[in-house]
């Protein structure tokens, strides 16, 4: 019996009548190398095309600059988690998929000859979900920019919290949010960047407690998306609920700058934050890295506690330690 087998191309471009590269926005086509050269922005409507963590830090960061850091983190499977598929094997899906270990890459490196660690979040792994090592490498890098005085940027794209992880992936919205503290009481600048789409538990921590938070136009920036909302809410939301520049213009943004103008104007941030001479600097940079340290250690403990509660909610003398007064 004759089998039919339907062989499609998928390279090498023209030989149905389509461009090799085609715009989800308007449509038009173009030559991939071009919108790669572009920064990946359509070249014909401005469209602002998602980009992977690698790329993203070799757009912004000089080259040969980024040293990256924290490569061994691996997650562990705490609720040994399966739905059509067992956590592991979507977590190897994705390092296959990415060519990733997690979903956020972080390190030291140059923006525009300025130091700063830097770390980007790719929503290619897993929807940029935030899981313990995400949480613990956003941690780990606000405590480096802490101790080396060095600015901390980060660009946030994140679908939410990695649910596999359960209560585990939740907690670190307080983990990152307590990482803030740290470099605000070091007095480093902490910049964000949000992608598109930057939702859920990133969004609803870290990501918008930046000293200064910026956007990429059109980005989708909310708790829930568009539709959830709708459904919820049973109302029209408008057409441009969520986008960066709606955000800028009900206040939760400092500015929204394309692509092509990103690494000068976060330089240009961090300069105009950096302030001060030298020496000057160098000796309030010790005092507050002390300081930091001390606030790292509180946090750790605050952080340790809800944890533990997190993991034994009914029982009673864990709520009690839960409740007790700070250490300070
Ligand atoms: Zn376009």
């Amino acid at each position: 019996m004759p089998v039919t087998v339907e062989i499609e191309r998928r390279n090498g471009g023209d030989h149905s009548g389509q461009p090799a590269w085609q715009c989800p926005r308007c449509h038009e086509g173009a030559d991939p190398q071009a919108v790669k050269a572009n920064l990946q922005v359509c070249p014909h409507c401005g469209h602002h095309l998602r980009v992977g963590a690698r790329e993203r830090i070799a757009q912004l960061a000089d080259p040969g600059s980024f040293v990256e850091l924290w490569m061994s983190l691996r997650t562990l499977d705490p609720l040994s988690f399966t739905d059509l598929e067992t956590y592991p094997e979507r977590v190897r899906e994705a390092q296959a998929k990415t060519g990733l270990t997690e979903a956020i890459v972080a390190g030291t490196a140059q923006i525009a000859s300025v130091s700063c660690v830097l770390a980007a979040m790719d929503f290619g792994f897993m929807g940029g979900s935030m899981g313990s090592v995400v949480g613990e490498k956003l941690w780990r890098a606000a405590e480096l920019a802490a101790k080396e005085r060095l600015p901390l940027v980060c660009v946030c794209s994140s679908g939410g919290a990695r649910m596999q992880e359960g209560i585990l992936s939740l907690m670190q919205m307080a983990k990152t949010s307590c990482a803030v503290d740290i470099v605000n009481e070091a007095r480093v600048p902490f910049v964000a960047i949000l992608a598109d789409p930057c939702t859920g538990g990133v969004v609803a921590s870290f990501a918008t407690l930046a000293d200064i938070c910026i956007a990429e136009p059109g980005a989708l920036l909310a708790f829930s998306g568009p539709r959830v909302i709708a459904e919820t809410t049973r109302e029209t939301l408008p057409p441009d609920f969520g986008s960066a520049e709606r955000n800028l213009a009900l206040g939760h943004l400092d500015a929204v700058v394309p692509r092509a103008e990103l690494r000068e104007r976060v330089a240009g941030y961090l300069r105009l934050l950096e302030g001060g001479g030298d020496d000057e600097r160098r000796t309030a940079g010790r005092a507050r890295g002390r300081g930091a340290r001390r606030l790292a250690t509180a946090a750790t403990r605050r952080v340790a506690t809800l944890v533990s509660h997190a993991r034994r909610p009914f029982d009673r003398g864990d709520r009690e330690v839960a409740g007790a007064p700070e250490e300070s």
